[in-house]
């Protein structure tokens, strides 16, 4: 059966693509499963570079089918920040990195709060060396306060337009009926079964 990485470390990213893949006829397994410990730097300057650099590097070195994301919010009101700034906005909890959020758009209204999540997924393939990659995107707007404890990041204040809830609000399966990483790994499960 054909082996594919998954190339986080993010438990909650691994959850959903694992979710989203299960009915996949191919064998999934993530770093802990071949004591891969390398810490990949992302220095890229776009979700698609760092995407890419987590694939070619977690590919190259261990030369099976390499699946790696990088995602982020994109908020309008701050110039697209948080963006590939996503996970180390602020040190401390994804609810600190929340709470910084929601002080820098106190007095932003509620038509100016627009935002989106923006996945690219990367997959490299080791026989052919060459990557490709796919989008997903949702969109919504930021709340004046967190909103459910489902989910991981900044869930709890992205209002999800398709959800009509927060992400924080909806269930994991609601979530990966519309998300922007859902979006992208169903485009690469595709990808998968074609290759
Ligand atoms: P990276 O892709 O590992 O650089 O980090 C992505 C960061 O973006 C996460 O640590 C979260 O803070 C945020 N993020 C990405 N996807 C989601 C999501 O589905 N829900 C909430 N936050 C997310």
């Amino acid at each position: 059966m054909k082996k594919i990485l998954i190339a986080t470390k993010n438990q909650d990213k691994i959850t959903e693509i694992l979710d989203l893949l299960s009915d996949i006829n191919m064998k999934l397994i993530s770093f802990q499963d071949i004591d891969f410990n390398e810490n990949i730097e992302e220095t890229g300057r776009s979700f698609q570079e760092n995407a890419v650099i987590k694939a070619l590097t977690a590919g190259r070195k261990t030369k099976i089918t390499t699946l790696a994301e990088d995602s982020g919010l994109e908020i309008d009101a701050l110039g697209g920040r948080p963006g590939i700034y996503s996970a180390r906005y602020k040190d401390g909890s994804d609810m600190d990195r929340c709470m910084k959020i929601l002080c820098e758009m106190k007095n932003i209204s509620k038509e100016k709060r627009t935002a989106r999540f923006i996945t690219i997924v990367a997959i490299y393939e080791p026989l052919t060396e060459k990557v490709v990659t796919f989008e997903g995107m949702s969109e919504g707007y930021i709340t004046d306060k967190p909103l459910g404890k489902n989910g991981f990041g900044y869930d709890s204040i992205f209002y999800n337009f398709a959800l009509k809830k927060t992400n924080g609000q909806a269930k994991l399966a609601e979530k990966n009926k519309v998300s922007h990483r859902s979006e992208a790994i169903l485009k690469a499960k595709q990808f998968l079964i074609g290759l």
